[in-house]
């Protein structure tokens, strides 16, 4: 039996039922007033500019896909997120791999790209593998052919930033190779903090009408091998919407959500009447349950030694996010306000325990 705190683990409920585990760290109701028209826009912590042009969009009588890309757009296009699009951290080659995938509820299509290097706006690319093809994941080469074949402008997305920051895990990865350390005064403060970044766009909308539709974009892990895949292009894994229940989305450690398709999971579990929230939590308890098994993932009390954190949103506009970890953030617009709230979590931070 792995030695979770009993405190910290039953308090927030991990080890009952799913309704009634989260007495203790379950957060006041995640569902807001309703909005006129009962739009909702819901993101990641990185993602408060995605939701307020989103909703901007929904109020504009314009159609929730849409929405949710023009919303990520705006951070894949930003090179100070170092997660997502242009400035993203690379792959070990020092080449940055992007992935992405988009789902619509009204048709139950979705599209996605893999490993596409060159191109910023990877979820543009995912939209028009549903829209304009018969398939729903294109990857690598493929992928960026089927990008320039509609007329997308091939790009460095190495920023020096991202580069820099790179160069620095190159030099420092190995004291058995012919890189050598950096003096350490000659790395930037500012380089210090995106040494191991991971992070992601995930935005889910439901409009007025109960339209949903998703989109989840990144640059995945930093420095990891070059074509690997992680959960955001993969439907059911980093992203699920069915438009008669609700749309679910994820940002952390892929790998830990591929093999559990929690995006699925939680759109299922809210079917079940289950709430947003409660479900993004049962995601996170069967994802502990999972790593438990392998325990180079786990830390010395058992404990997951990563980050995954799970978004969700139903056709009726409640919303919910969970954390594996307390600290978590998530954006959301309601319709009246737009603002950062904490998700849910099963963990206090190991500083936090007392
Ligand atoms: N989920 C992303 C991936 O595994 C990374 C992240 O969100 O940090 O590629």
């Amino acid at each position: 039996m792995a030695k979770y705190s009993r405190r910290d683990f039953l308090k927030t409920g991990a080890g009952a039922g799913a309704a009634a585990l989260f007495a203790g760290g379950r957060l006041p109701s995640a569902a807001a007033a309703a909005s006129p028209g009962g739009a909702r826009v819901v993101a990641s912590g990185n993602g408060i500019r995605a939701t307020a042009k989103a909703m901007d969009i929904l109020m504009a009588g314009g159609d929730p896909l849409d929405a949710v890309i023009a919303g990520v757009n705006i951070v894949e296009d930003d090179p100070n997120d170092m997660s997502v699009g242009y400035g993203g951290l690379p792959n070990e080659d020092g080449v940055v791999e992007l992935d992405a995938s988009v789902m619509y509820g009204p048709t139950h299509t979705a599209g996605a790209v893999a490993a596409l290097r060159n191109i910023k706006n990877p979820s543009k690319v995912a939209r028009l593998v549903m829209e304009r093809t018969d398939h729903v994941l294109l990857v690598g080469k493929g992928a960026l052919k089927f990008a320039r074949a509609h007329g997308f402008r091939e790009e460095d997305l190495l920023t020096e930033k991202s580069r820099a920051a790179w160069l620095r895990w190159k030099e420092t990865m190995s004291v058995r190779d012919n890189w050598f350390p950096p003096k350490s005064e000659s790395v930037p403060e500012e380089l210090r903090s995106v040494m191991n970044t991971q992070g992601t766009i995930n935005c889910i909308a439901v409009d007025g009408a109960g339209r949903l539709a998703g989109v989840t974009t990144t640059s995945g892990l930093s420095w990891k091998l070059s074509g690997r895949v992680g959960d955001s292009p993969i439907i059911g894994a980093g992203l699920y919407v069915d438009n008669d229940i609700g749309a679910a989305g994820s940002t952390g450690r892929g790998e830990a959500n591929l093999q559990t398709c929690a995006s699925f999971r939680i759109v299922a579990a809210m079917g079940r009447g289950m709430s947003p929230e409660q479900a993004c939590l049962e995601a996170c308890e069967a994802i502990i349950a999972k790593t438990k098994l392998v325990p180079r993932l786990c830390d010395a009390d058992g404990r997951p030694k990563f980050g995954l954190n799970f978004y969700a949103l139903n056709k009726k506009g409640e919303f919910g996010a969970a954390c594996l970890y307390q600290g978590g953030k998530y954006a959301v617009h309601d319709g009246a306000e737009n603002k950062l709230r904490d998700a849910a979590y099963l963990f206090k931070r190991r500083q936090d325990r007392g």
